[in-house]
């Protein structure tokens, strides 16, 4: 059969994550490469229990087709959930779209906003399903380097400046930012830079995306309002998911934003897929309604927050005598971001690393032009303890005998 793709399906290529993982169900081999919850987590006899309700006694909205903006229920449920918990407020059904997981919303951004010469700005390193989805419509991207305190603002700044000199601003669609606990970074946009960011899109009047999976799973320190919350639904378009704090099975993420955005949005989704699962909205909604999601996330939280505290004190052991190796000292979410001095290419080292048996996932798979290559993502939340006192000693001894293969050392 001729398959006669298009250029975009020429260009699609199975993500390095995909085929790494494939090597994580080895059962010898420590695994900090996964980016998924702990399903010890899943409250699964509760949602058992909704679902079995929903199926029986909601039949005709649970297992029937769904307005594409999302099930009524789901939609009140969330911003009411929105209010109380973060106080905000003012919002109405125009204002939110239900997702098959943030990862549909991307999608859909991709294809309302990008044409072959639009230009966007993402962090470097990138949450790696937003690249693959913006990248699919534009490689225009600009490059916006990750420090501790987030995105570099001056460069924002600066590049800015120099589009709206070159009179290329009208190719500019947005600023991409995942503010909380990032992916793969672990870093948070403090609340300086997160006013520094607003004003500069208000000045040249760019929508910015907030994608935020992770504000819930905050471990320490003060939360810090979102960009939504500081600059509303006319600047900032919100996208929360129930992936990392509740079930990525349910494939539910949720969109705030501007009402005439949505809508734009609703009609992306209906030529995509008609309508977001009726069933698994019709559940997250019952559970919504009838628990307390943060109470229930309290363990959970402790879980991870041991977990990554474990992690840093053993990268701490491990490589403290090891000059120009640094990791970042994440307050929540599910990953470290671990760099080793200049010369080394943790994508290389994967071969020496699964031969001791420990897998991560090299720098590069997060940057769209091969950079990053001497640091890696390390995810905490799966292994259990003593997994992650071996694993990083593990990784120790694979950078070592890497480093002294290259000469490095
Ligand atoms: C996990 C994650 C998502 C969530 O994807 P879903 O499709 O909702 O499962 C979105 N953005 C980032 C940065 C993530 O890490």
């Amino acid at each position: 059969m001729r398959l006669n793709f298009s250029e975009t399906g020429k260009k699609l290529k199975s993500s390095i994550i995909r085929e790494l993982l494939k090597d994580a169900m080895n059962e010898n081999v420590i695994s900090f490469g996964g980016g998924v919850p702990d399903p010890k987590t899943f409250p699964r006899e509760k949602l058992a229990e909704i679902a079995k309700d929903v199926v029986l006694n909601e039949y005709s909205q649970s297992l029937q087709y769904g307005p594409t903006e999302g099930d009524p229920q789901m939609r009140k449920t969330y911003l009411e959930f929105l209010e109380e918990t973060e106080g905000i407020s003012g919002l109405n059904e125009d204002n939110i779209l239900v997702t098959v997981g943030s990862q549909s919303a991307l999608s859909l951004i991709s294809t309302v906003f990008l044409d072959k010469q639009s230009k966007y700005f993402v962090s470097k390193p990138v949450y790696l399903g937003a690249a693959s989805a913006f990248v699919m419509n534009s490689e225009q991207y600009e490059y916006l380097v990750l420090h501790e305190d987030g995105i570099d603002i001056d460069h924002l700044s600066k590049r800015l400046t120099e589009l709206e000199k070159n009179g290329e601003l009208e190719r500019v669609k947005f600023i991409y930012v995942v503010p909380n606990f990032h992916n793969p970074a672990g870093v948070t946009l403090s609340l300086d830079k997160r006013k520094a960011l607003i004003e500069l899109a208000e000045k040249y009047d760019l929508p910015i995306i907030e994608d935020d999976p992770y504000g819930e799973l905050r471990y320490e320190g003060e939360r810090i309002p979102s960009l939504f919350k500081l600059a509303g639904k006319d600047r900032v378009l919100m996208l929360r998911t129930f992936s990392k704090i509740l079930s990525p099975g349910m494939r539910l993420g949720i969109v705030i934003g501007n009402k005439e955005l949505i809508r734009k949005m609703v009609m992306a989704k209906q030529a995509a897929d008609l309508c977001t699962p009726s069933i698994t909205q019709r559940i997250v909604a019952r559970f919504l309604q009838k628990y307390d999601l943060h109470e229930l996330l309290k363990p959970t939280i402790n879980l991870y927050k041991e977990k990554k505290n474990l992690m840093l004190k053993e990268l701490e052991k491990a490589f403290k005598d090891m000059k120009g190796v640094t990791w970042t000292k994440p307050e929540g979410g599910l990953f470290i971001w671990l760099t080793l001095p200049e010369d080394f290419d943790t994508l290389e080292m994967m071969d020496i690393a699964k031969e001791i048996g420990v897998l991560f996932i090299p720098g590069s798979s997060f940057s769209l032009d091969g950079s990053c290559s001497n640091s890696m993502r390390l995810s905490f939340c799966l292994p259990p303890e003593k997994d992650i006192i071996k694993g990083v000693k593990r990784l120790k001894e694979a950078v070592v005998k890497y480093g002294k293969s290259k000469n490095l050392l």
